[in-house]
């Protein structure tokens, strides 16, 4: 019997688990960290043996024919490194359940707007009647779905992590909202390997599929022509006008007067400007991204028109979450990198207090600085090593102020602002300094609010 071991788990390697175990493997799962309850009931649940909150024994693992490892693992760890120098293939988890299906898979991967794109694919999908799954980074884990509750396409979040172990893998539909740099420091530094580990979407698409991707991304553009020729059906979308371009894109997806086009082969979508579900440039690529998936699908324009309405949108990406003393607070902890808090000052339209800081992973703050300097009043840092915050912001002069924590950070925002400005929470930074999770950052953030609304409603 062939021996698979999976390392960590979460959901997607619990998930690999059981999929290994339901195919006769002989499964043995590793965690370093503590196994959520959950997950410890779903692997006893069927027999699979596990180890957890201690150094991973290797005389279990050395002996693997194949490893699941789970994405948050380094290529680096050292454990990592021996399997490799022993030549055991190291896989990820949607590798992995892919070889357990046959279902149509639409796989979304960029820098920023993964999370929006897919859930609003999936919600086109789903609302449509189409037997849909969510998987990756978000929902259950492909691996779990293909065990227990099968389903005809699966929209797939995929980061550059899981990327990186992907093979055989093919994707159906492959979208990249976009690159710019992130996670550098799980990239030995170098930009093109991070870029590459994005492209890997790619692979094994045949000239059945499609690719779907933003026209003006210099680094994706840049790539797809170091490949051509490419196989797979190329798809672009732009937030340009037909009028500016001088041609429409055919397939794809352009403005043309007040509407957004979906142009492709079989049907041309048109939707009105004003009945896109969320706000900001950035959120017009994603609605272009899920509407081209959709189509592709089958779906049909009246059915994307009716579904789009109903989409409201994710937590902790541009969440409102109310005023207090005519001040708006918004919640867009998800802005872990300097780009999507880029999108999130060009989608203020009044004066505002940004909170920014955190665990920085490497940035290079120059993207936002003529926003910051045209649409930020104040600025207030929230994190344990403000230094480089510092050293780049505070030579615009504009009043600067340190937090340790949320509530420290509100306080001095609301010192800050005036009525009519908003204060955003868009810390182009991991939370992982002062917080459990970017979740943990945000929810700490909409208490503090809706206690501070609450208090203001009854005095
Ligand atoms: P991801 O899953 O890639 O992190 P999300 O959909 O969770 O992306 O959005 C994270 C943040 O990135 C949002 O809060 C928003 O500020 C920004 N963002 C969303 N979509 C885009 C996009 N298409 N391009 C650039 N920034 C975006």
């Amino acid at each position: 019997m062939k021996r698979i071991v999976v390392l960590g788990g979460g959901e997607s390697g619990s998930g690999a688990a059981v999929l290994a175990k339901l195919n006769g493997f002989d499964v043995f799962l590793s965690d370093m960290s503590p196994i959520k309850d959950k997950y410890k009931a779903l692997l006893s649940q069927y027999d699979i043996p596990f180890e957890e909150g201690h150094e991973h024994t290797e005389s279990l693992i050395l002996n693997a024919d194949e490893v699941i490892k789970s994405p948050g693992i380094p290529l680096t760890a050292p454990l990592i490194v021996k399997l490799y120098r022993q030549g055991t293939p190291v896989i990820s988890e949607i590798e992995f359940a892919g070889r357990y299906t046959d279902a149509k898979m639409i796989c979304i991967t960029g820098s920023n707007g993964k999370t929006t794109t897919t859930m609003m694919t999936y919600h086109l999908l789903k609302e449509a009647g189409l037997n849909v799954g969510l998987a990756g980074n978000v929902g259950k884990s492909l691996a779990l779905q293909v065990a227990l509750d099968r389903h005809d396409y699966y929209v797939i979040e995929l980061s550059s992590f899981q990327l990186d172990n992907m093979y055989e893998f093919r994707a159906n539909v492959s979208v990249i909202m976009n690159i710019t740099p992130d996670h550098l420091d799980r990239y030995g530094h170098e930009m093109q390997n991070y870029i590459d580990a994005k492209l890997r979407i790619l692979q094994n698409q045949t000239r059945d599929d499609h690719f779907i991707f933003w026209n003006e991304d210099p680094v994706v553009t840049k790539e797809i022509a170091k490949r051509k020729p490419l196989e797979v059906q190329l798809v672009p979308f732009t937030g340009r006008t037909v009028h500016d371009m001088g041609h429409p894109l055919t397939p794809g997806a352009y403005i043309k007067g007040n509407k957004m086009i979906v142009d492709l082969p079989d049907q041309l979508i048109d939707i009105d400007l004003q009945d896109l579900p969320l706000p900001g440039p950035h959120n017009l690529y994603n609605t272009m991204a899920a509407t081209i998936s959709a189509g592709l699908s089958g779906i049909r324009k009246e059915a994307i028109r009716k579904a789009l309405r109903s989409f409201h949108g994710v937590e902790h990406r541009l969440e409102k979450i109310g005023q207090v003393a005519g001040v708006t607070y918004i919640n867009d902890s998800k802005a872990t990198n300097v780009n999507s808090c880029w999108y999130a000052l060009m989608s203020m339209n009044t004066p505002t207090v940004l909170i920014l800081g955190g665990k920085d992973k490497g940035n290079d703050y120059t993207e936002i600085e003529e926003l910051v300097r045209t649409r930020c009043t104040a600025l207030v840092y929230m994190g344990l090593h403000n230094e480089k915050l510092h050293g780049f912001f505070d030579r615009m002069g504009k009043p600067v102020a340190d937090a340790r924590s949320m509530e420290e950070a509100l306080r001095k925002c609301r010192d800050f602002a005036h009525p009519g400005d908003t204060v955003l929470l868009s810390p182009c930074c991991a939370s992982f300094d002062l917080f459990q999770s970017y979740e943990d950052r945000g929810d700490q953030m909409k208490a503090i609010v809706r206690q501070w609304m609450s208090e203001e409603k009854n005095a």
